[in-house]
């Protein structure tokens, strides 16, 4: 296959890039480095089915010669970017999104579309099936990203009703792994950074507050079997084991054995409470589902980062 992955110098789109090649694919990669980075797809520079295009999607996306898939990651996606990008998060979900779509609809290509469990925003419903229409404050400080990608999906379904395209859609659940940006502000950067530098681990709010969390490689793992498959989706792709930030905090600590402590810091509003898949529909129509373990994920991901600040010091 011909894929253009839009986001693909970010952290998931680099490793999709290598996926995708590692199986024998062509990569277009589309990025126009606001939170990536071409660093991430250094590596692939040069190879023969690898091409770096800086572009911004939400200005154009024209991609030469036949395409057999658009793959849509382009979006700020860690709260701290989103906060720092408003206006571009929803300018690249919405415009950007309708760009790739045009892109897949002249192409006669599949798009697919990398939502998030923040469509379900403050979960009332646990754990969130695809069936669930989500909790989200339309106005409140994440509705940028939320509001973003809840259009996006739409969009993404009016293009499937109304042009016929060919579409699927992921919600991915928190994920985590190497190429993460150490000062992205996510809570697991935040915490193996904090502890790698001796820092106590900033904790906010009272720390009862849960997430589930994915390694990269399950994560990635999931989306090529969506988009080889014949399902449309929404489908969740995530780990469905819940951590509190407590929890995680103590397993960072003891992976790297820190001894600075924890420190409480207010909780950003709107910061949902619970977040927990439900992976029956991929486990059912992908057969997939996560093997990598919170705690081995970490062992994979803590000389990472440590490799990172050695290099930045
Ligand atoms: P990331 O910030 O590392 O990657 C996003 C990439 O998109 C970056 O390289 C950025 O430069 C690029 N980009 C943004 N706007 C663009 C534009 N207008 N034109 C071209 N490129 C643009 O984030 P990530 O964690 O790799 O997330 C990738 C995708 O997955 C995002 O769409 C995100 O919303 C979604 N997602 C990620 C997670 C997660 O836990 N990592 C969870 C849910 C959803
Ligand atoms: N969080 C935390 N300390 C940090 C960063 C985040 O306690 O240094 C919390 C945050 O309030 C949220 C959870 O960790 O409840 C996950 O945050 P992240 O930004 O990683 O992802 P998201 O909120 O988008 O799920």
């Amino acid at each position: 296959m011909r894929v253009v992955v839009a986001g693909g110098a970010g952290f998931l789109g680099s490793h999709l890039c290598d996926a995708l090649i590692d199986r024998g694919d062509e990569v277009v990669c589309v990025d126009n480095y606001i939170t990536g980075r071409a660093a991430n797809v250094a590596h692939l520079i040069g190879h023969d089915s690898f091409t770096l295009i800086e572009q911004d999607i939400v200005v154009a996306c024209d991609v030469d010669g036949d395409v057999d898939a658009v793959m849509n990651l382009a979006s700020p996606a860690s709260p701290k970017d989103y906060y720092a990008f408003p206006i571009e998060t929803l300018d690249v979900g919405s415009i950007g999104t309708r760009n790739l779509l045009e892109l897949a609809d002249r192409k006669s290509a599949t798009f697919f579309m990398a939502s998030t469990s923040e469509v379900y925003g403050d979960p009332l419903v646990h754990p969130q099936p695809e069936t669930y229409w989500g909790h989200v404050n339309s106005i409140g400080h994440r509705s940028m990203y939320d509001e973003a990608k809840r259009f996006s999906e739409a969009l993404t379904m009016a293009y499937h009703r109304s042009k016929g395209v060919d579409v699927k859609i992921v919600r991915i659940f928190n994920t985590y792994g190497p190429r993460m940006q150490p000062d992205d502000g996510r809570v697991v950067s935040n915490f193996i950074v904090q502890a790698l530098r001796g820092e106590a681990l900033t904790i906010y709010g009272d720390g009862q507050q849960t997430r589930s969390f994915c390694y990269v490689a399950d994560e990635v793992r999931g989306f090529v079997a969506l988009l080889d498959s014949d399902q449309t989706g929404p489908i969740n792709i995530g780990n469905p084991v819940e951590f509190t930030m407590l929890e995680l905090a103590e397993i960072v600590v003891e992976l790297t054995g820190s001894t600075a402590g924890l420190v409480h810091e207010p909780l950003p509003s709107d910061d949902p409470k619970q977040r927990q898949p439900d992976i029956t529909l991929a486990t059912r129509h992908l057969d997939w589902a996560p093997t990598i373990a919170l705690r081995a994920g970490l062992a994979k991901t803590i000389p990472y980062f440590a490799d990172e600040l050695a290099r930045q010091s």
